[in-house]
């Protein structure tokens, strides 16, 4: 059975199950597999006809075994990734934009974003777990957007999740809203608060940090990056596509849009478990610490910025974390201790040069801002008709930068969908695209979401009075 351990080396180490119960190890460290699975050429090569579910079952049974029946998985993994759930048969197909040069489109799922590969199975490994324990657990979350639909869509069949997503009244585009308030189902509770993200996210934090208003009858579940599940289910993306393109027999390179360091994370595992990868690029929009760090070996914390790639706005990036402590050995002291220097956020710090060079061999890195962002959208169409969306069209910038072998296919991430971004597309000088066949009367569904003040005990009486006594 696999075994979890902390990044920072002073926690106990854990189940799947209760990694995938638990947001933060208790010594504030992330959890990572102790070890990790490793494949052949031969064995990964065996695997190039399978569709996308087998292929799934194959990279996340390791991950999960002894606390979820094969069986089982593969019974989560048939209702996900099908053609009644994703608007592509293909599941993630590639999309050629140049000569060895690709888009892997990640958002047929229900919400048309990423997050819907990990965050369907997430909800269902969830109630799984939770069934089996007879519990029930409360899911809170702010949102600026994409991940607020995504995990209510994964966890609205749930019977032992209640979800409380709060959003800024009036601040999300109205497409992403409506993914969210139109989405029925009675442990489903959309809160608009009256302010602003960052209030929002701080409401979200400071609940996890007291859980006192659930009175010890329910614990908070995270389902953000932090939560390791959602990592493991996007490892399977990577293999697919390389095993598309003539893998593992001939290594890939990939362009990643990074806000949380989550989705690329996924690719440096897949690394680590045997498939040939030459090159990781961490695209970054103006939330450039990750491009900062890597490039100048200068680790420091700046404000965020609001751009019109949304998804990527991001002051830190918690799973770097991840990365860090594989640079450093997985010495969990030495990490905890750099990690208290980095969160001082007082001065810059700099990595152990020779850290950095282990990772320049795998990553590059660039920061594109919002000008960069809309002439590459402009660009892409011209050259072949094709819309991007903002977020991916960071990443095909980033590859076309900091390409290193241009006989290597080179794989951009295909984030989201263009109709979630209407600033961006209209500064494009775009018409707006039509929404997929599976969302088109998202305009005409009801509505449900509940307005409240800015202010922390309200919210928390809402989430008790919708959750007890039910
Ligand atoms: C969440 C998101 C990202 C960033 O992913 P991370 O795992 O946080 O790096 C990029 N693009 C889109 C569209 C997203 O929704």
């Amino acid at each position: 059975m696999m075994k979890y351990i902390s990044t920072r080396g002073n926690a106990p180490e854990l189940t799947f199950e209760d990694v995938l119960l638990t947001g933060l190890a208790t010594d504030g460290g992330l959890y990572v597999p102790k070890d990790v699975p490793k494949y052949s050429l031969e064995e990964i090569e065996s695997w190039r006809d399978l569709p996308y579910t087998e292929l799934a079952h194959k990279v996340v049974y390791p991950f999960v075994e002894g606390c979820v029946e094969s069986d089982a998985l593969k019974g989560m993994l048939e209702d996900i990734y099908n053609n009644s759930n994703f608007g592509h048969k293909a599941i993630a197909p590639l999309q050629q934009l140049d000569h060895n040069e690709y888009v892997l489109e990640l958002f047929h799922g229900p919400t048309l974003a990423f997050k819907d590969f990990a965050l369907q199975l997430l909800g269902r490994l969830l109630d799984y777990v939770l069934e089996r324990r007879n519990e029930k657990v409360v899911i809170m979350g702010a949102t600026s957007g994409d991940t607020g639909s995504a995990a209510i869509e994964g966890t609205k069949a749930c019977r032992n999740v209640d979800i409380f997503i709060l959003h800024p009244h009036g601040k999300v585009s109205e497409v992403q809203r409506r993914q969210m308030t139109t989405v029925t189902g009675d442990n489903i509770y959309n809160i608009a608060i009256e302010g602003n993200f960052d209030e929002a996210q701080d409401m979200v934090k400071a609940s996890f940090g007291d859980q006192t208003f659930l009175r010890g009858e329910r614990k908070l579940v995270a389902v953000n990056s932090i939560n390791w599940a959602r990592i493991m289910a996007q490892i399977v993306y990577y293999f697919y596509s390389s095993l598309n393109l003539g893998g593992p027999l001939r290594p890939m390179a990939y362009s990643v849009p990074t806000g949380n360091f989550g989705d690329i994370f996924a690719g440096y595992m897949a690394r680590k478990m045997g498939l040939p990868i030459e090159q990781l690029i961490i695209a970054t929009n103006s939330n450039d610490v990750l491009h900062r760090l890597m490039s100048k070996n200068l680790y420091e914390v700046r404000p965020l910025q609001h751009t019109i790639t949304p998804s990527m706005d991001i002051a830190v990036s918690s799973n770097f974390e991840r990365l860090l402590f594989d640079l450093y050995d997985r010495d969990g002291k030495a990490l905890a201790d750099l990690m208290t220097t980095m969160n001082k956020r007082t001065e810059t710090v700099s990595l152990d040069e020779e850290k950095l060079a282990k990772a320049r061999e795998i990553f590059d890195s660039l920061g594109v801002d919002e000008d960069a962002t809309v002439e590459t959208m402009q660009q892409v169409f011209k050259e072949t008709g094709y819309l991007l969306d903002p977020h991916t069209a960071i990443g095909v910038k980033a590859a076309r930068e900091c390409r290193r072998n241009p006989n290597i296919p080179m794989i951009t991430l295909g984030t989201a969908h263009p109709v979630k971004f209407e600033d961006a597309v209209l500064r494009a000088g775009y018409k707006m695209p039509e929404l997929p066949h599976h969302l088109t009367d998202l305009m005409a569904r009801e509505e449900r979401m509940s307005v409240l003040p800015s202010d922390i005990e309200a919210v928390h009486q809402f989430i008790a009075e919708n959750t007890f006594g039910k």
